[in-house]
């Protein structure tokens, strides 16, 4: 039983310390070459990864930026190319995946969901994996997905808790890092059943919940209704231009054609009309309803 300081206890069965790491720069004799280091021993460096000595630059764990491998390795080419090129190329802090291989799998990329509890403009939106298909085929619900959205829709920041949670980061992180939207995740079909399908389906729950808004669900309803009227007038038309004897075996309760929707004139006016309205129902079906 473990014994925390507010004196609360822990049951575990095994324990694992994180202990962090330190860079070995004391003995480098770096400030002789000018090359500061901060109080805890990483190597100073600016935005595009300069030291301060202007003709070094430097990258990886030894800076203090997030310790990863492939931070490691894009920050590894950013100096390289800034040093040699003349590159101002920044480093980029906001988009670095994180991936913990614990059992489940916990990654994560851009803001958390507690930052976006502490911002009005943000909110998260939420896929328990008990309604992921794929999760459920491998009998493994444990896990989830969510999404911290802003309120133009775009995602900035993600947590994917579950199996294979580091290749579902991949999708999020290149949507936090190009400001997508979940309309733009939403619109594109994704295989079932994976795991990317949390995101699929997350976003598609937001882009959802924005069409629930009073004036949204206004305007969809004006649509389809013109939509039924039009499809209603087409098929009244259809039935105007059958011979006699197919009219009379159509069964009478179908539309009945009327003297002013056989004006010619008026239902060559429509169809651009109808099109355009057909059009927008089916932009909005297809967000609403693509799942
Ligand atoms: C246990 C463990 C697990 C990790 N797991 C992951 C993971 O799953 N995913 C992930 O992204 N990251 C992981 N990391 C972090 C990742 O390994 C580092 O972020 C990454 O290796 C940093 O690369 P680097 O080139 O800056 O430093 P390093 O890979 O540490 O390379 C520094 C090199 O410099 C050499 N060196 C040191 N001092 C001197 C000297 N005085 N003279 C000459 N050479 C010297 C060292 O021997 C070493 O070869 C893990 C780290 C640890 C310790």
């Amino acid at each position: 039983m473990l014994v925390l300081e507010n004196g609360s206890t822990v049951d575990f069965d095994q324990l694992l310390v994180s202990v962090g790491r330190v860079p070995r720069t004391p003995k480098l004799g770096l400030e002789k070459a000018g090359v500061a280091l901060d109080e805890r021993g990483y190597v100073r460096v600016d935005k595009h990864l300069r030291t301060t000595n202007a003709s070094i630059w430097a990258a990886g764990d030894v800076t203090g930026h997030a310790q990863f491998t492939h931070t490691a390795g894009v920050n590894g080419s950013l100096a390289a190319s800034n040093a040699i090129l003349g590159l101002r190329r920044r480093v980029d802090t906001t988009t670095i995946p994180r991936v913990t291989f614990t059992q489940p799998k916990v990654a994560a990329v851009g803001l958390s969901t507690e930052t976006a509890a502490t911002r009005s403009e943000l909110h998260v939106v939420s896929l328990d994996h008990e309604h992921l298909d794929r999760a459920i085929v491998e009998s493994d619900v444990h896990g989830f997905t969510k999404l911290v959205v802003d309120d133009k829709g775009r995602i900035l920041g993600a947590t994917v808790v579950g199996p294979r949670a580091g290749e579902t980061l991949g999708e999020l992180t290149l949507a936090v890092r190009h400001g997508l939207r979940t309309r733009d995740i939403a619109g594109t079909t994704h295989a079932c059943p994976t795991y990317n399908d949390g995101v699929w389906n997350a976003s598609i729950e937001d882009v959802r919940s924005r069409l629930r808004t009073p004036t949204a669900v206004r305007a969809l309803r004006v649509l389809s209704t013109t939509r039924r009227r039009w499809i209603g007038s087409s098929l009244k038309k259809g039935l105007d231009s059958q011979p006699d004897t197919l009219r009379s075996a159509t069964p009478t309760t179908t539309a009945q054609p009327s003297a002013s929707c056989q004006a010619t004139g008026g239902s060559r006016e429509a169809e651009p009309l109808a099109a355009v309205h057909a059009y927008l129902v089916g932009i909005l079906g297809a967000v609403a309803g693509c799942r």
